[in-house]
């Protein structure tokens, strides 16, 4: 099939946001750039071989991540009763067969390694009499997610993941600086060109560059994620080169707090895990009769669910009911959520709690190798920015986090094994770097930054219109004549946008929002079937011919269709 004739004529934006005349604009030195200091950011950079320096560039302050946000723990086989074959089933039945066995495989069998380093590193898990809590979430066969301060794990885990960063020698963070672009020559990642307050432009030549810039749930007016999860790392990869894989991907996390007025803060699957139910505005519970697994079933299961009983009910929401569990037990395991629902008036363990679907975790993203390398020579990815072949078409609950700490690891470790081998394992503090030409037409010969006024042009209105029209066209339900004018509208305010040139991240990021979306509307046009999250009213059916990877690049109308093999694995025991 012809995908571009599908996808009409796209407009192609220009390779680099901003202008920079290399002459003009401060030039920094580093063996390592990370861009991101969420979990994976950090993880890298305590990875990277101590001889070597590093720079963690974070556009906010190291408090604000995704990985700051995350509730409900880290998924792990911890309990002697569990096997890692049964976390690789489970991740696989989630994944809608689009996982990477091999992957997945790896990554659980290095879960329990990597929440000991994190022990190590100061951070205090829920136990009891010695032996940690273990948790069980949607699509577990078994209690393996380990949590801290309750519903809090995130957290409890950045504090001491940023401690042990603090102390390392070799690292310098660069915080409230936006990155505006990947830096290459020739076909390779040299470094970015980043903006902040104090210093304006800088370009930060780097040996090698890791990307991990987490998700994009800021592109839905309905999400759980913090401001800046904006998908500016997909767009930076993008528009640097490298390929982008199964950008329509994004799952919805089904229980989201729905109070009008109020933050839309994610009500953790441990709920459901502790036994809650959900149930309608007449206080029927309803999953029973949409899966077997009833409220653990997977997160895109529960969430398509709860948007049928809506649109059944005419209401705005459903419910959580957690009214038949012990009070106590509800209040000291989740301290977090039911603060927060008092702010409103709500006892969490007595009254129903509204909740809906709303965008939560980037499925899709920069295609890495089991190294963390992306298809761009230099550049490494790692987290919520990648695709690695660990969620397939659906990210099973708390192997999120764990996918961070593996690949920040591997990507860190990875980086430093290639700059060492480069340089004979000898880099000498302060060896010149070469600088290269970098060829870039918005290079500034004369006066100012290049950066236009943007008078008539409304940013807010646009970036709250795209994240309107994303969750009205693009959200859990999405259908083939409404993905088709989504596309035609964004695509026309990519025009008109992308060739423009702001001075600050409100635009940058704008335009970093109009690509993405651009992408995931593409993905979703282009996959004629339903697969994970992904659910085509129109296809409602998954199909064998599109058991496969869409991948993107710039410059290449049609996207790289990679099949999957797949083997048959024993089902989880339960
Ligand atoms: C509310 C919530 C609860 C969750 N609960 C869980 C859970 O219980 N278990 C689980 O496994 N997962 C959970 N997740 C998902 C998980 O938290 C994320 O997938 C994971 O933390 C992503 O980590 P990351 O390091 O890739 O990205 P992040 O933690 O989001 O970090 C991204 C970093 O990149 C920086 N950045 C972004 N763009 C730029 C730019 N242009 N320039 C410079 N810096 C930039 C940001 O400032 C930030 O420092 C949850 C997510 C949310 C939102």
């Amino acid at each position: 099939m012809n995908h571009s004739s599908q996808l009409g004529q796209l407009f192609e934006g220009p390779r680099y946001l901003a202008a920079f005349g290399p002459k003009r604009v401060p030039h920094c030195f580093t063996d390592v750039l990370i861009l991101g200091g969420g979990l994976a950011g950090l993880r890298a950079a305590l990875a990277v071989d101590s001889r070597l320096s590093v720079t963690v560039v974070t556009k906010d302050d190291l408090q604000s991540s995704s990985s700051q946000w995350a509730q409900g723990g880290i998924a792990s086989v911890v309990d002697p009763e569990d096997r890692f074959d049964n976390h690789v089933a489970d991740t696989l039945a989630a994944g809608g067969g689009l996982c990477h066995e091999d992957v997945v495989d790896a990554v659980v069998r290095e879960a329990p390694s990597r929440i000991a380093e994190l022990i190590a590193w100061g951070t205090r898990f829920d136990s009891h009499n010695g032996s940690l809590e273990l948790g069980r979430e949607g699509g577990h066969s078994h209690h393996r997610i380990v949590h801290a301060l309750g519903d809090a794990t995130g957290r409890e885990v950045m504090r001491a993941v940023i401690g042990q960063a603090r102390a390392l020698e070799n690292l310098e963070v660069w915080p409230e600086t936006f990155t505006i672009d990947l830096v290459t020559h020739e076909g390779i990642c040299r470094g970015a060109l980043v903006w902040n307050p104090r210093h304006g432009k800088t370009l930060v030549w780097a040996r090698r560059t890791i990307l991990a810039t987490g998700g994009a749930g800021q592109l839905y007016r309905e999400s759980t994620n913090p401001p800046g999860a904006s998908g500016d790392g997909m767009a930076l990869a993008w528009r640097a080169g490298a390929e982008l894989r199964d950008m329509e991907f994004m799952q919805f996390h089904p229980t989201v707090l729905y109070i009008a007025g109020g933050t839309r803060s994610l009500i953790t699957e441990a709920v459901r895990g502790a036994g809650a139910w959900l149930v309608d505005r007449d206080g029927r519970r309803f999953m029973p009769e949409f899966d077997e697994r009833a409220e653990l079933a997977p997160r895109d299961v529960v969430a398509r669910a709860i948007t049928v009983v809506m649109h059944r009910t005419h209401h705005a929401s459903v419910y959580l009911d957690l009214s038949h569990l012990d009070a106590a037990m509800v209040r000291r395991r989740f301290p977090g959520m039911a603060e927060i629902c008092a702010k409103f008036g709500l006892d969490l363990a007595q009254d129903r709690i509204p909740v809906r679907p709303g965008a939560h975790s980037m499925i899709g993203g920069a295609t890495i190798d089991a190294g963390g390398r992306t298809t761009i020579p230099g550049l490494f990815a790692a987290g919520e920015v990648t695709s690695s072949g660990l969620h397939g078409a659906n990210r099973l609950a708390s192997n999120s986090l764990l996918e961070g700490l593996v690949y920040g690891a591997r990507a860190g470790e990875a980086a430093s094994v290639e700059i060492l081998a480069e340089s004979g394992g000898t880099v000498a503090d302060g060896e010149e770097f070469l600088v290269p030409a970098i060829s870039n037409p918005r290079a500034v010969a004369g006066q100012g930054d290049g950066a236009e006024p943007h008078g008539i042009l409304d940013l807010a209105d646009i970036h709250n219109s795209l994240r309107a029209l994303m969750w009205r066209h693009v959200g859990v339900e999405r259908e083939g004549e409404s993905l088709a004018e989504a596309l035609e509208t964004v695509e026309g305010w990519c025009r008109y946008v992308l060739p423009r040139q702001f001075a600050e991240p409100q635009g940058w990021q704008l335009q970093n929002m109009l690509e993405v979306a651009r992408l995931m509307i593409q993905g979703a046009v282009v996959r004629c079937e339903t697969r994970g999250v992904h659910f085509r009213s129109d296809f409602p059916e998954a199909s064998p011919d599109w058991l496969a990877h869409i991948g993107w690049r710039r410059g290449q109308a049609e996207p790289r269709i990679e099949r999957i093999v797949q083997t048959t694995r024993p089902a989880a025991e339960s």
